[in-house]
């Protein structure tokens, strides 16, 4: 199959509608990261995403959506108030809710499950496209199973070239770390998995939040999880990545210390600010604060692969705000292989 890659115009939405609308996959920006959509109500058409990503069919995807309106063809019963509450303040926007799943949304869509997860995204091109197919549209983040999210439209290219037939370039994703996955089912709201509306930012509109245990630890042997995705390996770059806390300082020299004792090809991943502690040695900047390292961090991966890797050395940042979700998804990346240097 040949790959287009076309620029966000009237022509390419309505080519792109017309392909969700003949069951096809098409990937699309969104404020987050890229996502392969394919129309959310017709199963035949969802498995394709599966078979594109190499996705075990037990990960569920989320379903897209342009007004709250649109809500009712694919959840069952009414949002509770809560939800509604959240919805007001963050959508569209960067979280994902989880209700009952309604009857329109194939079993495949949620991997069996008989809830589903919901989301608004904040991006033109996302909305824009959700609105000319006249359809939900099912989307997981568009790279290959296990691979770093993609946050270019080239990341996407690379993963996906000769398996789908469209990817709509809307430039570098804004966020750069996926939605907040959070269970509105019943009180208190559980997050399981962070991305870019914060605990805080939940507790601030319904007062109280959970944070499932296993966002910042591998799951223990046997136990269930709530959000099937948590269980994978994922975000992997082919080089052994390890993170290093603590003082600013002290990382510095545990890490010039593991450098300098590994052989091959290796590099260090750091804030802006700590690059100097680390002159002379191959060192990439992940940026100023863990916000812009949410935005750069699976570009800084995909490109330790490009690079041909072996090793990679990485600062951690504060589980705070959006750190919680940079930290989740480097220490799945890591397989949670984390050094505490000392304070
Ligand atoms: P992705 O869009 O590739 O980032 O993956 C979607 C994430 O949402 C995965 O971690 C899924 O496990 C999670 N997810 C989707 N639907 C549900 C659901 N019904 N219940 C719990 N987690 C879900
Ligand atoms: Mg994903």
């Amino acid at each position: 199959m040949n790959t287009k890659l076309v620029k966000p115009c009237a022509a390419s939405f309505e080519e792109a509608a017309q392909l969700i609308n003949k069951g096809e996959v098409v990937a699309f920006p969104t404020e987050t990261v890229y996502g392969l959509g394919a129309d959310a109500t017709n199963g035949e058409a969802v498995k394709k995403i599966f078979l594109a990503k190499g996705r075990p069919g037990d990960n569920p995807l989320i379903v897209h959506i342009a007004s709250v309106d649109d809500i009712k063809n694919v959840i069952s019963g009414e949002m509770p108030e809560w939800a509604k509450k959240l919805a007001e303040a963050y959508w569209p926007g960067p979280l994902t809710m989880i209700f009952e799943k309604g009857e329109n949304i194939p079993s495949c869509v949620t991997a069996g499950l008989d809830s589903v997860a919901v989301r608004i995204p904040n991006h033109e091109d996302a909305k824009r496209l959700i609105e000319e197919a006249k359809k939900p549209i099912a989307a997981p983040s568009a790279n290959l199973s296990g691979r770093p999210s993609p946050t270019t439209a080239k990341h996407v290219f690379d993963d996906m070239n000769g398996s789908i037939p469209m990817i709509i370039d809307g430039g570098e994703s804004d966020v750069g770390v996926e939605s907040t996955v959070l269970d509105v089912r019943s009180l208190p709201v559980k997050v399981l998995r962070p991305g870019g509306v914060t605990p805080k930012m939940i507790a601030d509109v319904v007062g109280e939040v959970e944070v499932a245990g296993s966002v910042m630890r591998p799951l223990k042997e046997g136990e269930t999880v709530l959000s099937p995705g948590m269980k994978y390996k994922h975000y992997a770059p082919e080089g052994a990545l390890v993170i290093v806390k603590g003082a600013p300082r002290r990382v510095a020299d545990a890490i010039c210390s593991l450098y300098d004792s590994t052989e091959g090809k290796k590099c260090i991943l750091a804030l802006e600010g700590n690059l100097a502690l680390y002159r002379g040695k191959n060192v990439f900047s992940l940026g100023k604060d863990s916000s812009e390292m949410a935005h750069r961090l699976f570009d800084a991966l995909r490109r330790m692969d490009e690079l041909g890797v072996n090793a990679i050395f990485s600062e951690a940042v504060d589980a705070e705000g959006i750190g919680l979700a940079v930290m989740n998804r480097l220490g799945r990346a890591a397989a949670f292989h984390i050094v505490d240097a000392g304070e």
